[in-house]
């Protein structure tokens, strides 16, 4: 089917929104926009990539997919607006960054059968929120998640992945509780210890050592605290809907710390290697230009 033939909703038009609006629309599809405060109605009214933006998600109905992209805390509401109007064939999805919680909302809630709900997550952001903000690149070359549930939604998915795939992303496919385990490890315990990092120096005692530290502190630890400025509310969200997994990664870490920690009393050359084998596996992990090159089992 032509781009333009097939219409496409978003809810939630700040930073993932409004790039997936921006990137879809330069692609010719027709996206219908649903902003939630008035000024974000007016900014995104005035970017003319939408068919239409509006404040009233039963404008959306008619349309073949819909993203919902508004924070994760209110995800369960819109599953319920959506459910309660709905009534011409519809692919749903959704951008959160916790998908295990969601696959349960969506089962006790979607009970339209004109609804396919097709959990997702695309594994791109930056530290900012916002329509102002978004921008059309930003899933280019990043990997995006499905989490289909059920294995007769196959047309739906193929659908949903060719759309997905024209906005640079990759798709690739995994259980929504491994998927949260996974970006607890990879995200939601590094945001953690990002932050730990900060208010290990903020609390200092010593006003001067803490003035000389935040003075003297270069690419290092600029680079290992980025993600400690993002937005708190999201970061909120991310951190206590999926605590427990959280939690169990925290453990992990405190683990490898822990054992690290115990290599400086080991003999000299044992703990280089051991060093090396750390300091080898980040390499393999990422190219020059920052892109995750790791393959490991995925390698097809
Ligand atoms: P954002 O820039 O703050 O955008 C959230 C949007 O939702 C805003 O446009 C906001 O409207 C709207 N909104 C706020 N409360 C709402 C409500 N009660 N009902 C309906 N809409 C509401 O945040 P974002 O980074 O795009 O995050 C959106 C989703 O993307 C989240 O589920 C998050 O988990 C997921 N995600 C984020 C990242 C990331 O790095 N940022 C990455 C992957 C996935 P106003 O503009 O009017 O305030």
């Amino acid at each position: 089917m032509q781009n333009s033939l097939l219409k496409i909703g978003i809810v939630g038009l700040g930073l993932i929104g409004g790039s997936l609006a921006k990137v879809l629309s330069s692609k010719n599809y027709t996206v219908t926009g649903v902003a939630y405060s008035d000024s974000t109605h007016e900014k995104a009214s005035k970017l003319n990539i939408f068919k239409s933006v509006s404040n009233n998600i039963e404008d959306l109905n008619g349309c073949n997919v819909i993203f919902i992209a508004t924070p994760i805390n209110t995800i369960n509401i819109t599953f319920q607006k959506l459910n309660s109007f709905i009534s011409r064939p519809c692919i749903i999805t959704d951008v959160a960054s916790i998908k295990g919680d969601v696959s349960d909302f969506a089962n006790k809630t979607f009970s339209n059968e004109m609804i396919s709900f097709i959990p997702g997550h695309p594994m791109a952001g930056t530290e900012h929120k916002g329509i102002d903000n978004s921008f059309e690149d930003l899933f280019k070359g990043c990997k995006w998640v499905l989490c289909p549930t059920s294995p007769e939604k196959k047309q739906q998915v193929d659908v949903l992945s060719q759309i997905i795939q024209e906005t640079g992303a990759t798709v690739i496919y995994a259980n929504p509780y491994q998927h949260d385990i996974a970006v607890a490890l990879i995200s939601h315990m590094p945001l953690l210890v990002s932050m730990g990092l900060i208010d290990t120096i903020n609390t200092q005692e010593d006003f001067v050592l803490k003035e000389l530290a935040f003075y003297l502190a270069a690419s290092g630890y600029r680079d290992t605290t980025r993600i400690a400025c993002g937005n708190s509310e999201l970061s909120y969200d991310m951190l206590k809907f999926n605590q427990k997994n959280v939690l169990k990664a925290l453990d992990m870490f405190e683990e490898a710390i822990h054992k690290i920690r115990a290599q400086l009393d080991m003999p000299k050359e044992d703990t280089i290697n051991k060093f090396d084998e750390i300091a080898n596996l980040r390499k393999q992990l990422y190219s020059k230009d920052g892109n995750n090159i790791y393959k490991g089992i995925f390698n097809f």
